[in-house]
C-alpha cells in the first residue's frame, strides 16, 4: 500500500506526540494524523506562534489540541488556567471542550467550558475548582475575567477558533481585550476558515513570527477529471445513518465505498448498515491483511455490496465493480476527496460520489470545489415519497426485465385459475404489490430534516417557511403584547421552555410575563409585553440560543411569504 501524502510523515509518532496522547488516538480509532495535524502539530510542539487557514472537517481541533495538551503535562503549580481557547459559539465551545477531554484523559488534564446562556455560578465553581484548559466565548470569558473568576496571569497559549465567525458576530473588541489581559510572552494560534482583511490586522497585532498553513491551496492532482457526478447532502448527525440509508436506497449502487473517519465509525456504521438489512464490510487498520483479503473477495465477490472503509485501508485498492463512492464525513482535505473519487468513474464508465456534510461543513466543500474546479451540487435528502418513487421505478424495471428475459410458463397455472374470478389487470396489481412490498418497501418511512447549508440558513432566516403557516395560531398578539420573530424554529431543536429560558434568562422578564410562543421549523414567534420589547430585542441580541445568534427583530407582516 502507498502512502499517498507526498511529506512523508505519516504517523502521530512521527510529529512528536507523547505516549499518552497516542494511546488517546489509537483508542479513538484515529488511523493517520489529516493534513492540517500534519502540518500543525510539529511547529506548535516547538513553541510557534500559527495562523492555520481551516475549515471545520479538517480536524483543527486536534491540530492545536494535541500539541496545547502535550505542552501542559509539565505543567505544575499553577493556579489559574494555562491556556484559553476563544470559540464563536456555545455549541463549539462545548464540542472543543469535549475534544480535550478525549485527549487529554491519559494526562488528567482538566478542561472547562464557559459561555453564554449557561447561569454563571456553576462556571464560577468549575473555574475554582482548578482549570488547565477554559475554552470559552469571548464575551463569557471577558466577563469572568472582569470577576476575577478567570485568571488570564498564567495564561500561556491562546487559540482564537473559527476567528472569522467571532468576528462576523462583533467579538473583535472582547478578543482583543482578553489578549492584552494574557500575558505578553503566551504563545497565540488563530484558526479560520478565511482570512480577510480584518483578521490579518488583529494577527499583526498579536502573533509573532506565526508559521502559516493553508488547507486548499493546492491545485487539484493532474490528470482527467473522471466521469463522476458529484452530489452533496447537508444531514445532521443524528440524521446521518437513516440519510445513507435512503440515498442507498434511492441510488441502489452495485457496490459503494463509504469512506469514515476512524475506525470506531467503520465499525459502528456496519453494524447499523447491517442491522437495517444491507450487506455491509468493514475495513480498516486495525484488520490483519487475510481478514481484508476476505473482504475484498467477498466485494468482488458480489456476497457484499458496501464497504465501510477508512481512508488508510482502502488505499491503492481497485474494485471493479464500484459504482458508488460515499464520504460519510467531509474529507479533511481536498487531495483527500479526490483520491477517493478518483475510485469510481474509471475508463470512461460513469460513477457518482456522494458526500454526507454536516451544517457547520459547508465551508470545506466549497473549498473542496475551488480546488478541484468541480461542482458538487448540493441536493435535498430523498424524501419518503422519492423513495417509494424510486422503488416503484425499480420494481416496474425488474418486472419489465423479468417479462423479456424469463420464461414465465410455469407460473400459468397461478394465473389462470384467477382470471376466472379476477380482471387480468388485478391479478397484475397484486403481484405487483407483492413484488414491491417484497423489496424492503415497507421499511423506513421515516421523513429525514431537511437542512440549508449554514450560510444560506443565515440567509433563509427571515423566510416564511410553509410549516409556519400551518403553525401560525393567533392572527394578532394579545392586548398589550408584541411578537417578536426569532429565526431559530424546530430544525435547531428549539423547544419553548429554551425561548422562555433565555428571554427570563437574559431580560428582567419572568416567565409569567411571556405570551403564547410558536415554533415553526425555521424560527420561532413569541408574544412579549410591549412595553419590555425593546429591552428583550436587545438582551437577547447578547445572548445566545442553542448556541446561535439567530436574528432577533419584532414581527413583520406576513404578506410576501415565499415558499420553501
Ligand atoms: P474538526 O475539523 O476539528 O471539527 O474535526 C472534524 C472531525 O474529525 C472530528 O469529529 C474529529 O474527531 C475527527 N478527526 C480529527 N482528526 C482525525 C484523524 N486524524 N483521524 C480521524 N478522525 C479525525
Amino acid at each position: 500500500m502507498s502512502d499517498n501524502v507526498s511529506d512523508g510523515v505519516s504517523s502521530f509518532a512521527d510529529l512528536g506526540l507523547g505516549p499518552e496522547l497516542l494511546n488517546a488516538l489509537s483508542g479513538l480509532g484515529y488511523e493517520e494524523p489529516t493534513p492540517i495535524q500534519r502540518e500543525a502539530i510539529p511547529p506548535l510542539l516547538e513553541g510557534r506562534d500559527l495562523i492555520g487557514q481551516a475549515a471545520t472537517g479538517t480536524g483543527k481541533t486536534a491540530a492545536f489540541a494535541l500539541p496545547l495538551l502535550q505542552g501542559l503535562s509539565s505543567d505544575e503549580g499553577r493556579t489559574g488556567p494555562a491556556a484559553l481557547i476563544l470559540v464563536p459559539t456555545r455549541e463549539l465551545a462545548v464540542q472543543v471542550s469535549q475534544a480535550f477531554h478525549r485527549y487529554g484523559r491519559g494526562l488528567g488534564v482538566r478542561v472547562v467550558p464557559i459561555y453564554g446562556g449557561q447561569p454563571i455560578g456553576w462556571q464560577m465553581k468549575a473555574l475554582e475548582r482548578g482549570v488547565d484548559v477554559v475554552v470559552a466565548t469571548p464575551g463569557r470569558a471577558l466577563d469572568h475575567i472582569g470577576r476575577g473568576t478567570l485568571r488570564p496571569q498564567e495564561i500561556k497559549a491562546v487559540v482564537l477558533d473559527e476567528a472569522d465567525e467571532m468576528l462576523d458576530m462583533g467579538f473583535a473588541e472582547d478578543i482583543e481585550e482578553i489578549l492584552r489581559e494574557t500575558p505578553d510572552d503566551r504563545r497565540t494560534v488563530l484558526f479560520s476558515a478565511t482570512l480577510p482583511p480584518r483578521i490579518k490586522g488583529l494577527t499583526g497585532r498579536y502573533l509573532r513570527d506565526p508559521v502559516q498553513i493553508q488547507i486548499g491551496r493546492e491545485e487539484a492532482p493532474p490528470g482527467e477529471a473522471p466521469l463522476v457526478r458529484q452530489n452533496a447532502y447537508v444531514v445532521a448527525r443524528a440524521h446521518k445513518p437513516a440519510a445513507l440509508g435512503r440515498l442507498l436506497d434511492v441510488e441502489a449502487p452495485t457496490a459503494a465505498i463509504v469512506f469514515c473517519r476512524t475506525r470506531e465509525e467503520v465499525d459502528q456504521l456496519t453494524e447499523t448498515l447491517n442491522g437495517r438489512g444491507y450487506r455491509a464490510e468493514a475495513l480498516h487498520g486495525g484488520m490483519s491483511q487475510d481478514q481484508r483479503d476476505r473482504v475484498m473477495g467477498r466485494l468482488r465477490g458480489g456476497t457484499a455490496e458496501l464497504l465501510i472503509a477508512t481512508d488508510v485501508a482502502a488505499r491503492g485498492l481497485d474494485v471493479e465493480q464500484l459504482t458508488h463512492v460515499v464520504n460519510y464525513n467531509v474529507p479533511s482535505a481536498p487531495e483527500s476527496y479526490v483520491h477517493r473519487i478518483g475510485r469510481v468513474g474509471r475508463a470512461g464508465r460513469e460513477g457518482v460520489a456522494i458526500t454526507l456534510a454536516e451544517p457547520r461543513e459547508h465551508r470545506m466543500l466549497k473549498t473542496i470545489e475551488r480546488v478541484t474546479k468541480q461542482r458538487i451540487t448540493v441536493e435535498k435528502v430523498p424524501t419518503v415519497a422519492d423513495l417509494r418513487a424510486r422503488r416503484l421505478e425499480l420494481t416496474r424495471a425488474a418486472l419489465q426485465e423479468s417479462l423479456m428475459e424469463d420464461d414465465l410458463s410455469r407460473f400459468l397455472a397461478v394465473v389462470e385459475p384467477l382470471t376466472e374470478e379476477f380482471d387480468v389487470m388485478e391479478v397484475a396489481l397484486a403481484a405487483v404489490k407483492m413484488a414491491y412490498e417484497s423489496s424492503g418497501a415497507a421499511a423506513d418511512e421515516e421523513e429525514i430534516p431537511q437542512i440549508a447549508p449554514k450560510a444560506a440558513d443565515r440567509e433563509g432566516r427571515d423566510r416564511r417557511g410553509a410549516g409556519a403557516r400551518r403553525d401560525r395560531r393567533g392572527g394578532t398578539p394579545a392586548q398589550g403584547m408584541t411578537r417578536l420573530f426569532i429565526g431559530l424554529g424546530r430544525s435547531a431543536a428549539v423547544r419553548p421552555q429554551d425561548l422562555v429560558g433565555a428571554i427570563a434568562g437574559e431580560s428582567k422578564l419572568s416567565g409569567r410575563d411571556i405570551g403564547a410562543i410558536e415554533i415553526a421549523d425555521r424560527f420561532s414567534l413569541v408574544e412579549v409585553p410591549e412595553s419590555a420589547a425593546e429591552q428583550v430585542i436587545k438582551a437577547l441580541r447578547r445572548t445566545t440560543i442553542k448556541g446561535r445568534k439567530p436574528t432577533i427583530r419584532r414581527e413583520r407582516d406576513t404578506t410576501g411569504r415565499r415558499p420553501r
